[in-house]
């Protein structure tokens, strides 16, 4: 798969595409992945449109930081004993959306990330 032409995520947090949210401050939202990898396959997203995780800086690691305290939270509001958070940066690197977004998986992986 190759970088998407089309920011879905931000037009998820537009709403003008739907989602299945877990989880939303004014910085951050959250919601099932439409194609999970696991029992529960949680988007983690700031609202930031920002594209991938080289755009980090001195400026935005309290935002970035955001991202694992929305999976602490999300993973206690949702009984999740353990998980994995995974995040795929640039086309080389896996990513498809480009707009930065951690997954949250637990239970049942599957491959394909
Ligand atoms: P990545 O390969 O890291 O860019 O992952 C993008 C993830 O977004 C994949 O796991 C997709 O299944 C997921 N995804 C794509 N479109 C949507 C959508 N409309 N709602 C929820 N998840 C989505």
């Amino acid at each position: 798969m190759t970088f998407l032409d089309t920011d879905i995520f931000a037009q998820i947090i537009a709403g003008d595409i739907p989602c299945n949210k877990v989880y939303e401050t004014d910085t951050i939202l959250a919601f099932h992945d439409i194609a999970p990898k696991a029992k529960t396959h949680i988007m983690i997203i700031p609202k930031e449109n920002l594209v991938t995780a080289k755009e980090v800086t001195p400026d935005n690691t309290a935002l970035f930081g955001e991202l694992f305290l929305a999976a602490k939270e999300i993973a206690i509001q949702e009984n999740l004993e353990g998980y994995k958070l995974h995040m795929n940066v640039d086309e080389e690197g896996g990513q498809v959306v480009p707009h930065v977004h951690l997954h949250l998986l637990s239970g049942d992986f599957k491959t394909g990330l």
